[in-house]
């Protein structure tokens, strides 16, 4: 079930302090999550956490999680000068490429970070912007569909991503003539998924195609980079993943494919980290009684993507209202002039009324940061509740003039009050 660490006392409180629509974020759940994941891959003396930066890009948290022992997961330009802002640097960024400028690798190799390749041509963008290192990472795609037992877990063949098999062993040798030693291996199967047995069936897959690539190309392999996927229950009725039985599932595949051991383990997880430990606390401010009976709140889909994008499930609570039956159905919707702004549809719900505080669960992870500025829309504050109770607000909502800031308009801006 979604996460109700926090008490009905801690938003009222926070809708006190700030206006809403805000994103609260729990500092000590999320080092809570660092610790437990540190825990359950104690086994391996070299196990790092690479935060993917892109699920929560906010250096407060980054901070939080550098001293957590985590490092993190870039993959564009302006994440990795967060990164080098929050003082990580080197082996502590891993920097996973796609259909990228090829002027942010050049960048990537400056901070020493660990480069991710997702292509065979990116070895030769690699060798020309930033130069191929001692350790380079590549991403595989093994095609087809990706099974638990009999269970169709992803659609890798579908993908964008990786290199297939034959372009891995190609690949590896193309980088051990240009220089590089020892090669990581990376795959991302799935997303969102709570079954124990999901990063232990990606291990297995991957430890075993990185023993066989180690003998066929004579490279050493530095880690095995399980990158992120694993999943949080955004629905009352599903559980939550065990993550000690998945560290246990991952060293079970490890000993029996590195018995002597020295091969470092990596994980890139966003989603699991801080998903559970964000909300989006806004205010009911309409409601319309026509087919169907609408709430609206002052949160949009402009501060919470997931629903109109995927049809994703956030589950919603009233505050003052938690004990009270769920007996009136709703369609809870932001204020966009596009009909999938809403983050709930035919939802069971107490009676709301307007002026009712209304908490989205969940939005800790691809929440704020999938934002966009639709029909001038603009992007909330995001609020950390320290490990202490206390409140701080670590990042401003936007004003007109962030959304002004880009335009070209001379006059209009200096009438807008747009300084530049
Ligand atoms: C998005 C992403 C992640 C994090 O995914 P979660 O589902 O949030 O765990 C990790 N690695 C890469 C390469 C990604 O693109």
């Amino acid at each position: 079930m979604p996460n109700f660490a926090l008490s009905d006392d801690v938003f009222r409180e926070a809708a006190r302090l700030y206006p809403t629509p805000f994103h609260l974020y729990d500092e000590q759940g999320i080092r809570e999550n660092a610790r437990a994941l540190q825990h359950a891959f104690a086994w391996c003396d070299d196990f790092k956490e690479y935060f993917a930066v892109k699920a929560l890009p906010n250096p407060a948290i980054l901070r939080i999680l550098r001293e957590e022992g985590c490092g993190l997961d870039c993959s564009s330009e302006t994440e990795l000068m967060l990164a080098e802002a929050c003082g990580f640097s080197g082996g502590e960024i891993m920097f996973s490429a796609n259909a990228m400028p090829d002027s942010e690798f050049a960048h990537a190799a400056r901070l020493g970070a660990y480069i991710n390749l997702d292509d065979i041509t990116h070895i030769d963008i690699l060798r020309r912007c930033g130069g191929v290192g001692e350790t380079v990472c590549c991403r595989y795609n093994p095609g087809g569909d990706f099974r638990i037992g009999t269970e169709i877990m992803g659609n890798p063949g579908e993908a964008k991503y990786g290199f297939t098999r034959p372009q891995l062993l190609a690949g590896l040798k193309e980088l051990k003539a240009l220089g590089a030693r020892r090669f990581g291996l990376h795959a991302f199967l799935s997303s969102n998924n709570t079954d124990d047995a999901y990063y232990p069936t990606l291990a297995g897959l991957l430890f075993e195609t990185a023993r066989d690539l180690r003998q066929e190309t004579g490279m050493d392999i530095a880690f095995i980079n399980l990158s992120g996927g694993v999943g949080i229950p955004y629905r009352p009725e599903q559980r939550k993943t065990d993550i000690d039985a998945v560290g246990e599932g991952v060293r079970r595949a490890y000993m029996r494919v590195f018995p002597e051991g020295g091969v470092a383990i990596k994980t890139e997880l966003g989603r699991w980290m801080t998903g559970p430990n964000g909300w989006l606390v806004s205010h009911a401010t309409h409601h319309k009684d026509t087919y169907r009976h609408y709430i609206g709140l002052d949160a949009s889909a402009v501060n919470l993507m997931r629903p109109a994008m995927y049809g994703a499930y956030h589950h919603i609570t009233v505050v003052g209202k938690r004990d009270m039956p769920c007996d009136h159905v709703y369609d809870v919707t932001g204020c966009l002039c596009e009909n999938n702004d809403k983050f709930a549809i035919q939802r069971a719900l107490p009676e709301i009324q307007e002026g009712d505080l209304v908490v989205i669960h969940d939005t800790g992870a691809h929440g704020f940061a999938m934002g966009y500025n639709y029909n001038g829309r603009l992007r909330s504050a995001e609020i950390l509740r320290c490990a202490d109770g206390s409140f701080r607000m670590i990042r401003r909502a936007e004003e007109p003039k962030d959304y002004f800031a880009t335009l070209d308009m001379d006059e209009a801006a200096q009438a807008l009050g747009v300084t530049r």
